[in-house]
C-alpha cells in the first residue's frame, strides 16, 4: 500500500500498489484490529444504555452509566482516544465511586 493524493477534505488514503501482495504459509491468523467495542455489551448487559456505535453512554464528570451502581470511563466510552483521557476519565469516575460507596450516590 502507499498514501494516495490528499482528497477533498485532505486527507491521504492509502492505495494499492500491483503486485505487491505476497503469500505467507502460516497455521493461524488471529484478527487484531480496529477499535470498535465488544458487541459482548449489547447482549449481557441490556438495560445498560450505549450509543448507536455500541459505546457506553456514561456522565462526562462521574463516570456514571444508566446502570446504578456501574462506571464507566476511557475507550468504551469515548471511542479510540488517548490514554491521558481514559486515565482523567478513571479519576473521576474513582471519585464518584467513592461517593456512591459511602453515600449512595455519586454527588452529581
Ligand atoms: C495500536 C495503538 C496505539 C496507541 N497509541 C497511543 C499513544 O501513542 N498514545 C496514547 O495516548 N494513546 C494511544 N493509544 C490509545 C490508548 O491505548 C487508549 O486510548 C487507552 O489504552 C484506553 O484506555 P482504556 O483503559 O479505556 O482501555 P484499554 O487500555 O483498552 O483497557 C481495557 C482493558 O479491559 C480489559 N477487558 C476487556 N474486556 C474485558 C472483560 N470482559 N473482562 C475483563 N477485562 C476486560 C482489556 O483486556 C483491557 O486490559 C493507542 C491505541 C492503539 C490500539
Amino acid at each position: 500500500m502507499e498514501l494516495g493524493e490528499p482528497d477533498e477534505s485532505g486527507r491521504r488514503r492509502p492505495i494499492p500498489i500491483k503486485g505487491s501482495e505476497f503469500v505467507l504459509d502460516v497455521d493461524v491468523v488471529i484478527m487484531a484490529i480496529g477499535t470498535g467495542s465488544n458487541p459482548l455489551l449489547l447482549s449481557t448487559v441490556p438495560d445498560m444504555e450505549l450509543t448507536k456505535k455500541g459505546y457506553i453512554v456514561a456522565n462526562e464528570e462521574t463516570g456514571e452509566t444508566t446502570k446504578k451502581g456501574v462506571f464507566a470511563g476511557g475507550d468504551i466510552v469515548t471511542g479510540a482516544a488517548t490514554v491521558i483521557l481514559a486515565m482523567g476519565a478513571g479519576k473521576k469516575a474513582a471519585r464518584a465511586i467513592n461517593d456512591y460507596l459511602m453515600n449512595g450516590e455519586s454527588g452529581n
